[in-house]
């Protein structure tokens, strides 16, 4: 497949006329000679958003079986794009082949999932309170719920997840799946594997006859093309993978808007990790090893990476240390994905290693000549420290975590009660441990939207009862998640019809269910 640097909006490809980019190598630091990528602007989202605002109620109204459909083929045609695609993200991000292969797999995976949501058709809530008319002293009404999507959704493709979480990843089809036309902002950092699985999509739309509008793809530079998209009034939610910054940012923008909108950003968390004395006196050393292999995966460019280690002071504890820092002192430098996100990660270990009181206890293996390489780092403060510095929280996205020292339980529950809202908190612990673990759960059930037990969370398995997100600020909405099944709860909205004869009735909600769906019927749920 030719890349040619246009935007596709609906099925027209659109060369933008807003400046022009090239992408970028970060492993060799050059430009990719070829194509450039012309890039658009307001004009170009105003296009978008009319095709979209077009196709809504059309694409809204398929058989579900269609838009099911219509998710296996986009799954179908990025398959189809063999190894061009692979090898063109590889360029583009510096990830290892191997790796972009299995995100491939997630991503097609992700896609055949929401299809099989959508069949089922239990998303769509449907429930029934049959009319009453004798009650006493009033009748009571025929009262119908089902779940209808939102409307057309804006997308922000995030840097770290090219396939997973770009273009045709989780966002954008937990959106089709509910329905929604997606206009997707491709992230700069993979523009021409944006473009790739772009037309993939594109294709799918031709293939299963659906409107254009269903899905445009808009690049731009800069944040003028990202805040028209939010500010456009036919958009009513955006999905958002980035930094902190930027996702309150577009949250801003969606408030002030005549009309707000809500954001679904999933933007900073550390993941704190904590070692409990059992686990520690009987495998330390394999702890630390384990910890040191999670903490480097993907050069640490992970929403999940574990940020923060906390335990009690204890000799335990520093054969963890010692474990943890001999296997890190063999991992290589890696490269990462953007010299901007190079930068902002050195510039954030650099801040760790200069505060008082934190001491850098190891490192990977210098990046040398190596671009773009991030230097894999290890700290240890006490967490005094860590109450005091804010500093220490900041997500460092990259390949460097801080060990905290507590002097007690009660000095670790303090730390746990302190810090912000996390997408995930691991316990490493063993049976000895289970007390102090039960003490500890309540708060760490208010702080994060994944416990996992001795596991190390890099990792997110795409199935039903995942749930990635969390409290502020791992997440602009703690009460959704954006992997996962139900991640498509965040595109619809309930809609209650009361007295509508059948025949208006949606399928979902006929009395005949023709539609086959489980259905919550005067209470009880049956098929
Ligand atoms: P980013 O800077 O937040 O950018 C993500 C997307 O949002 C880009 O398309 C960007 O457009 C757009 N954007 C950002 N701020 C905007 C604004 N004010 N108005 C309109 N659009 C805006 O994230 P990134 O480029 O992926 O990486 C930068 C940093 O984000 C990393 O160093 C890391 O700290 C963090 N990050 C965190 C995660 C996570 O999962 N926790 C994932 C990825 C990145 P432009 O490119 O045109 O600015």
């Amino acid at each position: 497949m030719t890349i040619t640097g246009e935007m596709l909006i609906g099925f027209s490809a659109v060369r933008g006329t807003e400046g022009s980019q090239r992408a970028f190598n970060p492993a060799t630091d050059s430009e990719i000679p070829e194509p450039s990528f012309g890039m658009g602007g307001a004009a170009e989202v105003e296009r978008a958003a009319s095709l979209a605002a077009q196709a809504f109620d059309v694409f809204r109204n398929v058989p579900l079986a269609k838009r099911a459909a219509f998710l296996d083929a986009i799954a179908d045609n990025i398959l189809g794009i063999g190894d061009e695609l692979i090898e063109r993200a590889h360029a583009e991000t510096g990830l290892p082949i191997a790796r972009l292969q299995g995100e491939r797999g997630r991503t097609v995976g992700q896609l055949r999932l929401f299809a099989k949501v959508v069949r089922d058709g239990h998303f769509l809530g449907s429930t029934i309170d049959h009319a009453q008319p004798e009650r006493q002293p009033l009748p009571r009404a025929d009262l119908r719920l089902a779940k209808v999507p939102v409307g057309p959704v804006a997308v922000f493709g995030a840097s770290n997840f090219p396939l997973a979480f770009s273009v045709a990843g989780g966002d954008t089809a937990s959106a089709l799946a509910a329905g929604a036309p997606v206009i997707v902002k491709a992230h700069g950092a993979h523009l021409g594997t944006s473009e790739l699985v772009g037309r993939a999509i594109q294709k799918a739309v031709r293939e299963q006859g659906l409107p254009e509008g269903v899905f445009s793809l808009l690049i731009g530079a800069g944040r003028k093309l990202g805040e028209a998209l939010v500010a456009h009034p036919v958009i009513k939610a955006v999905g958002f993978t980035g930094s902190r910054q930027g996702g309150l940012a577009l949250i801003r923008i969606a408030n002030a808007r005549p009309e707000p909108i809500p954001v679904y950003a999933e933007m900073s968390s550390i993941n704190p990790v904590f070692l409990f004395p059992g686990a520690l006196a009987s495998r330390a050393e394999a702890i630390g090893k384990a910890f040191a292999d999670s903490l480097t995966l993907g050069a640490g460019q992970f929403c999940t990476n574990p940020g923060l280690v906390l335990a009690i002071d204890s000799p335990d504890l520093d054969r963890f240390i010692k474990a943890a820092g001999e296997s890190l002192a063999t991992k290589p430098a890696q490269t990462m994905l953007t010299p901007g996100i190079f930068d902002a990660f050195r510039s954030g270990a650099q801040k760790v290693d200069g505060v008082q009181g934190v001491t850098k206890v190891a490192q990977g293996v210098s990046a040398g000549d190596l671009p773009n390489a991030a230097q894999a780092a290890l700290y240890v403060t006490d967490a005094q420290r860590l109450l005091a510095t804010p500093e220490l929280e900041a997500e460092m996205f990259g390949p460097a975590s801080v060990v905290i020292r507590a002097r007690d339980f009660d000095e670790l529950l303090s730390v746990a009660e302190h810090v912000e809202g996390q997408l995930t908190v691991t316990l490493q612990f063993d049976a000895v441990d289970h007390a102090d673990a039960q003490r500890l759960l309540p708060v760490l059930e208010r702080k994060a939207g994944r416990i996992l037990a001795n596991g190390f969370p890099t990792g997110v398995e795409v199935c039903h009862a995942m749930v990635h997100g969390g409290p502020f600020p791992s997440t602009s909405n703690p009460m959704f998640t954006s992997v996962g099944a139900t991640a498509i709860d965040r595109f619809l909205r309930p809609v209650c019809y009361q007295d509508l004869p059948d025949a208006l009735l949606p399928a979902a909600l006929k009395e005949a269910n023709p539609l086959a769906v489980w259905r919550l019927v005067d209470g009880e749920l049956n098929a």
